[in-house]
């Protein structure tokens, strides 16, 4: 059987990946690894659906056992992959849509280099900065952390198979639904 694809998506925080992500899995294109955090969870965000919310002591011992893929510190918390859900489910010949940041990707790509990577553009960062501020869910020295990091990542979109620029949704879902549905040829 064809194996699924494991796609990857980065970007600032704030872009609309999350949004993007349910879009796919809605059309059909790939279930959603859900990641595993030791960030406080949000308002509205579920556990085991936005992510699996853990402590950090649980965590270490997770990279101990080797569960995840990759994993990265981002704004002072862990993120990370496991790594069973996306093997079993590609092995199943169903794609995985994971969201990573940078050097998670980046990690990746070398012990799974089939894995198709996507960077995904704010239309300017001042746009982004706007987004962050209505979402209402970060205080404000969380928001220009992540700002600081949206410019740094971005240094990396050249390394990215594909860029994506999130300025109307749908248009951004066609564009990405078109790379998952070249890439099954
Ligand atoms: P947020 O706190 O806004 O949900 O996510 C912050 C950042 O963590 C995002 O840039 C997202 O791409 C990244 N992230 C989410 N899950 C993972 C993961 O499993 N591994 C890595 N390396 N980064 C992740």
């Amino acid at each position: 059987m064809k194996k699924g694809i494991f796609v990857i998506l980065s970007g600032p925080s704030g872009v609309g990946k999350n949004v993007l992500v349910d879009e796919l899995v809605k059309d059909g294109y790939g279930e959603y690894s859900v990641s595993v955090t030791t960030r406080n969870k949000r308002k509205g965000e579920i556990e085991g659906q936005d992510y699996f919310f853990i402590n950090k002591s649980l965590f270490e011992e997770k990279i101990k056992e080797e569960d995840f893929f990759e994993w990265a510190i981002y704004n002072n918390n862990y993120y990370g992959t496991p790594k069973n859900y996306i093997i079993e489910k590609t092995e199943q010949g169903k794609n995985v849509i994971a969201i990573i940041e940078v050097q998670g990707t980046m990690k990746i790509k070398k012990v799974y280099p089939t894995a198709i990577t996507i960077f995904i553009m704010p239309p300017s960062i001042e746009e982004l900065e706007r987004r962050l501020k209505m979402r209402n869910t970060d205080s404000e020295e969380d928001i220009n952390r992540r700002l600081k990091r949206a410019k740094e990542e971005e240094l990396y979109k050249d390394k990215y198979d594909y860029v994506v620029i999130n300025d109307d949704i749908k248009k951004a879902v066609l564009e990405i639904e078109k790379i998952i549905h070249d890439n099954e040829k």
